[in-house]
């Protein structure tokens, strides 16, 4: 979240800065769980695609503070972050993305590819753990939007599919998978193929995430793999003629079984209470807040690491055009 935003009386945009989240994204993921208690006896959590961290913020707030075992050892800092101290903590948050992340107490932060399969050794080594017992996978990953959209729809379906395919190999069973994605054309086939993994589907508009926008997110319950599936980054499901042949015949299987008519509709949820902010409205702040006090505008709570702009600005500096680049 940087210092200008598409409109600065966007409610979440100030909400998140006043709480010290680095992204108003952090209460997509707070009313999902909310909605569907995702954090419930939770200790070992990964969040793909998690640059700057907001994600990653609420995590660490609801786990690493709340966490019993960790009360000893944490200490509130001013900007209200969890502060670790000493001693091995039980709660593993592992978080991963494309872009350098800011460190974030509580998180164990590294800079890869979710569709690499070097990946997977990584983050297993940070998990301290050669076998897969996460307890929840979170991915709010997202390409670099180009503006057509069925391209955009097809590479953030990419995305999703690369989130499940790390998350079949890091998740225990019975686990829990939540990702974003984008109600396209396609979509019910994605619904299907998360299905055969899940044995519960459930498509999620949480109330922070813009009505007008096409975005929502999969809560995919009770990880349950079919008989004999073996998971592996470097032989991705749905790649090779064999597998797509097999699951395509899972799809079918998943289609007859939940829909007479041949085809699968996830059950919608808008999460959120309703007295809460709308994402799409805008407000006009009052000069002064509750108690009187004038208010001031806050600084990003964190300015981006590396934005890929950066290069962009530097170059414009030294050409020196009144800022054209030929
Ligand atoms: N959940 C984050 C938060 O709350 O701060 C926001 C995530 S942002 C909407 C989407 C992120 O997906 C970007 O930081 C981008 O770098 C990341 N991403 C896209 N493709 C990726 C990939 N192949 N591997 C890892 N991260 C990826």
């Amino acid at each position: 979240m940087g210092k200008s935003s598409k409109d600065k009386r966007d409610s979440y945009y100030r909400l998140a800065k006043e709480q010290g989240y680095r992204a108003r994204s952090a209460y997509k993921l707070l009313q999902l769980d909310a909605q569907f208690n995702l954090f419930k006896d939770v200790t070992r959590v990964v969040d793909l695609c998690a640059a700057p961290g907001s994600w990653s913020q609420v995590l660490s707030r609801s786990l690493v503070a709340k966490g019993k075992d960790r009360e000893p050892n944490v200490a509130q800092s001013e900007t209200n972050e969890v502060q670790e101290v000493q001693s091995k903590p039980k709660v593993k948050i592992v978080a991963l993305d494309l872009q350098p992340m800011t460190p974030l107490p509580g998180v164990i932060t590294l800079q890869a590819d979710i569709t690499h399969p070097s990946t997977l050794p990584l983050v297993l080594k940070h998990l301290e753990s050669d076998s897969a017992n996460v307890d929840l996978v979170v991915s709010d990953g997202a390409p670099d939007v180009t503006g057509l959209h069925d391209l955009d729809e097809y590479i953030q379906a990419q995305l999703l599919l690369a989130a499940l395919n790390l998350a079949t190999c890091v998740l225990r069973p019975s686990g829990n998978f939540v990702a974003k994605i984008f109600r396209g054309r396609d979509v019910a086939e994605l619904y299907c193929k998360l299905r055969i993994f899940f044995e519960r589907v459930t498509v999620a508009k949480p109330r922070s995430s813009r009505g007008s926008s096409i975005e929502a997110f999969v809560v995919c319950e009770n990880y349950t793999p079919p008989e004999g599936f073996q998971p592996s980054l470097e032989n991705p499901i749905w790649t090779g003629p064999t597998r797509q042949e097999d699951i395509a015949g899972q799809i079918a299987e998943v289609s007859l079984d939940d829909a007479p008519s041949g085809r699968w509709v996830a059950p919608f949820v808008a999460c959120g209470d309703l007295s809460e902010w709308d994402s799409d409205a805008t407000y006009q702040l009052p000069d002064t807040d509750e108690n009187g006090v004038k208010r001031v505008s806050i600084d990003p709570i964190q300015p981006p690491t590396a934005p890929p702009y950066k290069t962009a600005i530097e170059m414009r500096r030294k050409l020196g055009n009144g800022g054209k680049i030929n």
